[in-house]
Parts: C-alpha cells; sequence; structure tokens
C-alpha cells in the first residue's frame, strides 16, 4: 500500500499512519460472525464510501501502524506484518517484500532516529518490522529504540500455551519479531496494571482480544491520541460494541474492553486512531443516546 497522506496534529505531536495492506477479502459474515445483514439498513450509504465493498457483502480491512512525532521522540505504535517473516500458518501473509522502510523514510524517519516501539500486542501483524532479515539472522529494525510491550502478552508468546487455534497464524512471530529484540536487551515490560509509561504517554489495559491487549493514550497540550489497538476491526462495531470480531480470542472480555474504549474515546474527545480500519483508519467516536457514531477523520 502506502505511507498515509494526511498528517494529524494533535497538541504538539503529528500521527501519521503507514498503510502495509488494504483487503476486501472478508465478508462482513467472516469478519464479524454475529452480522445482521439488517444494519445496512441504516449504515449502508456510509459503508459503500470505503468501509464496505459496493457488493455489501465484502467489508474493507487494513493492516498498518503509526508513526507518532513528539517534540523529544520518534515512536512507532506496532509495527505491520513486516517483509520475510514465515508464517507457516499464515501463508497469505508470509514473506511480504514490500517498500516499508521507504515510506518511513517519505516520512523523514530514519531506522535509527526511531527512539520507541510501543507495542499494543504481539499478534504477527504488530509486531512484524520489530525486525528485519539480515543475512539470515533477524536483526532489531531500531537499533536505537526501546521496545516496549506488556509483560502478559510477552509470557504467553513465549510459551506453547498461545499456540492454539486462536493464535495458530501468529505461530513464530515470537521467534522472529520478539525474541530477537530481548536478547539483544531493547525490550522493556508494561505490567498487567498498565498505567504512564513516560510524560504523557500510558498504557490502558484492553484485554480480550488478546490475553494483555493494552491501548495507548498520548496527550499534548489538552489534546489526546488513543491509539485502541485491536479492540475494534471495524467502524461496524462502534455502533455494535457486542459484536466481536473473528479474531478475538476472549469473547466477554473483549466486549468489555471495547464498551470501555468507546466510551474513552468519546467522552475525552480523543481522535481515535485503530489499527485495522479502513480509509483513514482514523476518526472520532462520539456518543449518540445509548450507543456510539462513528466520524472518520
Ligand atoms: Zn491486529
Amino acid at each position: 500500500m502506502a505511507l498515509g497522506s494526511k498528517i494529524y496534529k494533535v497538541g504538539d505531536i503529528t500521527v501519521r499512519r503507514i498503510n502495509e495492506l488494504e483487503t476486501n477479502g472478508y465478508t462482513a459474515k467472516d469478519l464479524i460472525p454475529d452480522w445482521d445483514p439488517s444494519f445496512l439498513e441504516q449504515h449502508k450509504d456510509w459503508l459503500v464510501k470505503g468501509s464496505m465493498d459496493e457488493d455489501l457483502e465484502h467489508v474493507i480491512i487494513t493492516i498498518g501502524n503509526w508513526i507518532v512525532k513528539t517534540p523529544e521522540h520518534t515512536i512507532l505504535i506496532d509495527t505491520s506484518t513486516g517483509n520475510d517473516k514465515n508464517l507457516p500458518n499464515n501463508p497469505g501473509l508470509s514473506n511480504l517484500q514490500l517498500p516499508y522502510l521507504q515510506w518511513l523514510e517519505e516520512a523523514g524517519v530514519i531506522p535509527e532516529e526511531v527512539d520507541y516501539v510501543l507495542l499494543t500486542h504481539l499478534h504477527y501483524d504488530h509486531v512484524g518490522w520489530n525486525t528485519k532479515l539480515v543475512d539470515g539472522k533477524w536483526v532489531p529494525t531500531f537499533p536505537n529504540a526501546k521496545y516496549i510491550m506488556p509483560k502478559i502478552e510477552e509470557k504467553f508468546f513465549g510459551s506453547s500455551e498461545s499456540h492454539n487455534e486462536a493464535n495458530k497464524v501468529s505461530i513464530n512471530a515470537y521467534e522472529e519479531s520478539v525474541l530477537p529484540i530481548i536478547q539483544v536487551g531493547l525490550a522493556e515490560f508494561i505490567g498487567p496494571e498498565g498505567g504512564d509509561f513516560m510524560d504523557g504517554i500510558k498504557f490502558i489495559p484492553s484485554a480480550g482480544h488478546s490475553i494483555g491487549q493494552m491501548s495507548i493514550s498520548i496527550t499534548s497540550r489538552g489534546e489526546e491520541a488513543f491509539f485502541a489497538s485491536d479492540v475494534l476491526h471495524h467502524p461496524i462495531q462502534v455502533y455494535r460494541p457486542e459484536w466481536n470480531s473473528c479474531f478475538c480470542e476472549f469473547d466477554e472480555q473483549a466486549r468489555e474492553s471495547r464498551l470501555l474504549a468507546l466510551a474513552y474515546a468519546a467522552d475525552r474527545n480523543a481522535l481515535y486512531f485503530g489499527t485495522h480500519f479502513p480509509s483513514t483508519s482514523a476518526g472520532y467516536v462520539s456518543r449518540d443516546g445509548d450507543g456510539f457514531k462513528w466520524r472518520y477523520e
């Protein structure tokens, strides 16, 4: 895909997307097992403007991550799927060869400048560019960065406990994209309670999609950017928060985290940055009666 053309300003920080991949390969029913086509009666107008195929059957989703520049730091929030990865249960996303580092350069970022990589969770599509393959060896793509990740995620994905049906597409991602970072001493861990990580940046527990997922909030001059990880996969779920995606591992907890995230974004008027949303993948959540509504930004 490409570097996102929009540059968002939130206080003194800027946020820009790297869109690694886009697909219409999932029907709404594949992505959201509880999908009810009567949803279309009210929502079809905005959905066919880039959120769903015109067949009104397939949804559009993306894989990507965010570049955040503060006056002091260059930060990545998650790192997409990566090149050359060997994902034995995920052939369609194995061995990608995309000009990701060129997209970073277009955004004015050279890998040596990145000082923090903040990881929401450790699924294959969030950790890939942590490392790159050099002479047959996985080395950190961002050699001067600290890679910050939830401890619960590291423990789980570093053990065979995670080798279950829900996570089979991520098998090997830990070995290729996380362990090499730990081995060279660049990893730091966030405890299960989350909380302030540094000035204006906090981790917010939002488990359910995965065992120890965390969202990330960055505030600057009274404005807030909310990186909501995978609590939602598509803006359809803003309107129907009880609908999990097929990728949610712990159903009840995923619903609770989704409601909390929507309330958080709406009540704080935070700019919401999704991982897998179509279009810009960013926008505003607001309250609408007992529920919520979505507007792309
Ligand atoms: Zn994901």
